[in-house]
């Protein structure tokens, strides 16, 4: 299954130099929609990446 962006935790990364989880994934499966990472489950190959680089820890595969 794809990753999975909790909405509710993912803050966009505020205050920090560029959205981790959209600079990391290396299929470019993330963007972000009115301020908060979506992932396209298409694109995501599992690797587990954006899971690790997260500050909030916003990020799990379901
Ligand atoms: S698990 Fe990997 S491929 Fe999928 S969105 Fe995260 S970084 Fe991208
Ligand atoms: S790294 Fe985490 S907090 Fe930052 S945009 Fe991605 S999901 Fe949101």
């Amino acid at each position: 299954m794809p990753a999975v962006v909790d909405r509710g935790i993912c803050n966009g990364c505020v205050g920090l130099e560029r959205r981790e989880c959209v600079y990391n994934c290396p299929y470019d499966a993330i963007a972000l929609v009115d301020g908060k990472a979506v992932v396209d489950e298409i694109k995501c190959d599992e690797c587990r990446i954006c899971i690790e680089v997260c500050p909030v820890r916003a990020i799990a595969l379901e």
